[in-house]
Order: C-alpha cells, then structure tokens, then sequence
C-alpha cells in the first residue's frame, strides 16, 4: 500500500473566529507555513475594527501585556494592560491590584474610559 505524499502536507484553511472588538464571525485563513505569535488568535479583528481602532489598542482587548497610550492635547500618558473598546470609547484597566490606572494624577482603580478620538498614539511591549 502506498502513502500518500498529500497526507503529511498541511494546507491551508479557514478559521472562523469572532472579532475581538465587535464579536462579528470572520473567517481567518490559517497557512501552516505562516509563523504567528501566540497571542495572534486571540486578537483577531474584523476589517471594519481593524479600519477603525489602533492595532496595539485591539490587540489589548485579547492579550493582557503592558501598553501605554498619549493623550492629545496633553502630555498625559496612561499605562495599561488590557481594554475594552465600544464605539468611539476604550475602557482600559490594569490587570493586578499593585498597577493602577492614573490619569492626570487620578487614580482609577477600576480603570478609565477614554474618547478614541482623544488618543494620539498607542504602544505595545512598554
Ligand atoms: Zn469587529
């Protein structure tokens, strides 16, 4: 009996996972020759959330990490490990009780809710 070749090649296929942002199905298509971090399908977002939202913010809703954002229209810069986007609106929080969010000097214990349009630049790994 012969083997088949096809049998131990992986080829690709689609995932269907849920936006991590609105929770709309999208479909993903998973190449086994494609290396993707660990965090990769847990942030996966839809064309629409990833047209509308910073990539590091997104990443935040599914990947608890340290991230920092700037303020516009001030030198206020907010720590943080994970976020919750509705809207125009990101929840962000910290993950432990030692970190706490501080804006502008305010400390908020459970987190802080943000006007996106408010946000000048976001970054990941800080
Ligand atoms: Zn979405």
């Amino acid at each position: 009996m012969f083997a088949s070749c096809n049998s131990a090649i992986r080829r690709s296929h689609l995932e269907t996972v849920r936006c991590i942002v609105c929770g709309r199905e999208i479909q993903i298509k998973d190449d086994p020759m494609t290396v993707r971090p660990a965090w990769y399908w847990k942030t996966c977002a839809c064309p629409e959330c990833r047209h509308n939202y910073p990539p590091s913010l997104i990443k935040a809703c599914g990947d608890s990490f340290r991230y920092t954002l700037k303020l516009r229209n001030s030198e206020a810069k907010v720590d943080f490990s994970r976020a919750r986007i509705n809207g125009s609106w990101v929840t962000v929080m910290c993950a432990g009780n030692d970190d706490l969010i501080k804006l502008d000097g305010v400390i908020c214990p459970r987190g802080a809710d943000i006007n996106i349009n408010d946000i000048e630049w976001v970054a990941d790994d800080t």
